[in-house]
């Protein structure tokens, strides 16, 4: 690992600082027209789309500097951008893989967040095993007609716009009869049903397409190569934001200790018991991992070089810190951790709360989100074996019947 800060980077750094000082919002962004005027507000910083070239509306940034933004958002607890996937994933393959009509009719509005993007990969019996999808497109002179349903459609029910998974050829190898369209959430055949989760929000959907008409410019790529399109944009999503999330993560043990002190077990300060220290500890070690992770990470991409299937390492020991980490912040807070109502002194996030949402107790319910979205954990340890490690590839039981 080698890595240096610049002059420039240093007092980027305390530009960047300063800029969330000042105009971090106070309250709790809580509904769609809020979250828009922050967004444009970060947008006209220049702090969205950053690592987009500039001809694209990006500033063409380099890693590090995209890092030190993500670091001090997450260091003023700021909230993020509201197209996130627009911009990590759906933005760059049209940048990597569209027309120069997609180019100019998209990548501008994913930017303003404008139109609000979603991934509409899954499907209710096609998770892990993604190749199996059975949303269909079939050609019809110009457009293709979708008909199928996806599941666990982040942010669906705020999207204009997603990026779709349909099987436009069932003769052949599974793989190879995907392709990759744009299609739009606002014609006629689209019905999106939000899914209540257990954290009481709804941020997921279940998207129901019949006869939808999608036209034949909005096909990404050839016909047939949606797969390979496809783990283009999961690299996008595994390249990961390491250094903020250890931020946050520091962050949030630092509040845990300030209420520690507070909170009494036994009569005597939380933080006085030997067990709680000895926790504490470890959770504060493990985030220090965690950052050396990300510096590796940034060390890498600052030579120009790509994340292969070694990001499976960084997104398993992050999601798997983080359920963890929620369990044993649980087991301090005790019956604190549960309540949405607390006082402000016991609060996550001091006056910045309201309800369950941005609680203890919302974080933890969260956490069991991270081990399954972007592949889950065991995915991502058959991944590390089979492509990190070079171990024998899985025998799956379904073949192991058929033999
Ligand atoms: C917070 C969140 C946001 C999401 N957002 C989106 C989104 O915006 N768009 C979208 O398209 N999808 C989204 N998803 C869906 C996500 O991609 C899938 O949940 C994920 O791929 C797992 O698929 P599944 O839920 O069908 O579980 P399954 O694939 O059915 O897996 C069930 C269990 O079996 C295990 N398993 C499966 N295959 C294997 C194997 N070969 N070896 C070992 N174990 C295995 C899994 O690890 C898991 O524990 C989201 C999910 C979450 C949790």
């Amino acid at each position: 690992m080698d890595l240096r800060y610049t002059a420039e980077d240093v007092s980027f750094r305390a530009h960047v600082r300063e800029w969330f000082a000042v105009n971090t919002p106070r309250v709790r962004l809580t509904n769609l027209s809020e979250r828009r005027v922050w967004h444009r507000k970060l947008y006209d910083a220049g702090f969205v789309g950053m690592g987009w070239p500039k001809e694209y509306g990006g500033r063409d940034a380099r890693p590090m500097e995209q890092a030190i933004v993500a670091e001090e958002m997450a260091r003023a607890g700021a909230p993020g951008t509201i197209n996130g996937l627009g911009i990590s994933i759906c933005g760059p393959t049209i940048i990597a893989h569209g027309t120069e009509w997609q180019k100019e009719q998209y990548l501008k509005n994913i930017l303003t967040a404008e139109e609000i993007w979603c991934q509409l990969y899954s499907e209710p019996n096609s998770g892990s095993d993604l190749a199996s999808i059975q949303t269909s497109a079939v050609k019809q002179g110009d457009e293709y007609i979708v008909n199928g349903q996806k599941v666990w459609t982040s942010g669906g029910m705020i999207a204009d716009l997603g990026i779709l998974l349909a099987r436009t050829n069932p003769t052949v190898p599974k793989h190879q009869g995907i392709s990759y369209f744009v299609m739009d959430l606002r014609t006629p055949g689209v019905e999106v049903r939000p899914l209540k989760q257990i954290t009481g929000s709804e941020e997921f959907c279940e998207v129901f397409m019949t006869n939808v008409k999608v036209p034949a410019h909005d096909r990404i790529g050839d016909e047939g190569q949606g797969w390979r399109l496809a783990q283009t944009t999961l690299g996008f999503e595994r390249g990961g934001n390491t250094l903020s999330r250890a931020t946050r993560a520091r962050a949030n043990l630092d509040r845990l200790i300030e209420v520690a002190k507070i909170a009494r077990r036994d009569g005597r300060p939380a933080i006085d018991d030997q067990a709680i220290r000895r926790k504490i500890g470890r959770m504060l070690s493990e985030v220090e991992v965690l950052r050396y992770t990300g510096l590796r990470i940034l060390s890498k991409l600052e030579k120009g070089q790509r994340l292969g299937p070694e990001s499976s390492v960084d997104k398993l020991y992050y999601s798997e810190l983080d359920k963890r980490h929620q369990e044993l912040m649980q087991e301090i807070l005790g019956p604190f951790g549960q309540h949405a109502e607390l006082p402000p002194e016991l609060r996550l996030r001091g006056e910045n709360q309201e309800g369950l949402d941005g609680s203890w107790a919302y974080n933890f319910l969260w956490s069991r989100a991270g081990v399954i979205y972007a592949g889950s954990s065991q995915i991502q340890r058959n991944i590390i074996g089979e492509r990190v490690l070079g171990l024998p590839r899985e025998v799956r039981a379904d073949r192991l019947a058929a033999s």
